[in-house]
């Protein structure tokens, strides 16, 4: 699943290829990845220029400029009923494995691929495809992007160190599933919450609360240097992601603990361990990540979520 690294890796390819260029024509193949009705996002989307990138852990903001003069008075029919004429924003959720990629307009279409923007000069298009169909494509204005963005948890790069103590006090469950918890901090998923947890040398069910100040500190650090280390190497490709250009990241040699349990580990030799926790399965060194005497209770089935 495509977390902070892989999605900033997207960022910042979207920023090579696609900043101030206009977005012309927009087909959805399939509004089952669209929110809300695929007919008004293609008409909120085309005839706009692309101003400016954005993220806020795993979500994407495209931001478009007022659509072109001449296409609010052909094409784009009904922009202006909407009332608002401004900017606006493509908010992408890549989910699963959802994958945006910029291909020439007469490239063969991959399966899944589910919505194509023509890009201005019409030699080229941003397609997105999505195998499992749980990521989204959304069409919003400032407003509900801010909404959107306020919900969410300080962006993990960005928090410091006094804000991420703080906001692991009085904290209980496991700190695994804290650090995937988009509302407390955005952009980790399971990859690098399992990998931030080893470098930390705290167990996956350690209570956040009960973590003395030098774990914190160890957590925060290591959060930070995994993910500036993951965006360096263009993300971790496991099944599906890719960057805009179609090219996997190049992480995946790096990982410490991350699906690979029953191998030993690097630092010590123990054999890794895996837990279903959150519903998730976790990975941990039972020697470099010591279970403390009080821990929150592993899942005992996987929950359906
Ligand atoms: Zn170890």
């Amino acid at each position: 699943m495509p977390e902070l690294p892989e999605v900033e890796t997207v960022l910042r390819g979207l920023r090579a290829r696609v900043l101030g260029r206009r977005l012309t024509e927009v087909v959805v193949h399939n509004a089952l990845v669209i929110h809300g009705d695929a007919e008004r996002f293609a008409e909120g989307v085309a005839h706009r220029r692309v101003e400016a990138l954005r993220r806020k852990g795993k979500a994407l903001a495209i931001e478009l400029g007022a659509p072109d003069g001449d296409a609010a008075a052909g094409r784009v029919i009904g922009a202006g009923s909407r009332g608002t004429p401004g900017a606006c924003f493509l908010l992408v959720r890549l989910g699963m494995t959802g994958q945006l990629v910029v291909v020439p307009r007469a490239a063969s279409l991959e399966p899944h691929t589910h919505v194509r923007i023509a890009l201005e000069g019409g030699a080229e298009e941003l397609r997105y495809t999505d195998a499992r169909r749980f990521g989204r494509l959304r069409c919003c204005s400032p407003a509900e992007l801010d909404g959107i963005f306020s919900r969410m948890g300080p962006d993990a790069p960005e928090i410091s160190e006094a804000e991420f103590s703080r906001a692991l006090r009085g904290r209980r469950g496991a700190i695994k599933g804290w650090l995937l918890n988009q509302q407390r901090l955005s952009g980790l998923g399971n990859i690098y919450a399992d990998e931030a947890l080893f470098a930390a040398r705290i167990h996956p069910l350690a209570q956040p609360g009960r973590l003395r100040a030098p774990e914190a500190r160890r957590l925060h650090r290591a959060v930070q240097k995994i993910l500036k280390r993951a965006i360096e190497l263009q993300g971790t490709s496991f099944r599906d992601y890719v960057d805009i250009e179609g090219r996997p990241g190049n992480f995946a040699p790096r990982l410490r603990v991350y699906q690979r349990s029953g191998a030993p580990c690097r630092r010590c030799g123990k054999t890794i361990r895996r837990l279903i926790i959150a519903g998730r399965g976790s990975h941990f060194c039972p020697g470099c990540q010591p279970r403390p005497r009080s821990t929150a209770q592993p899942t005992r089935k996987k929950t359906p979520r």
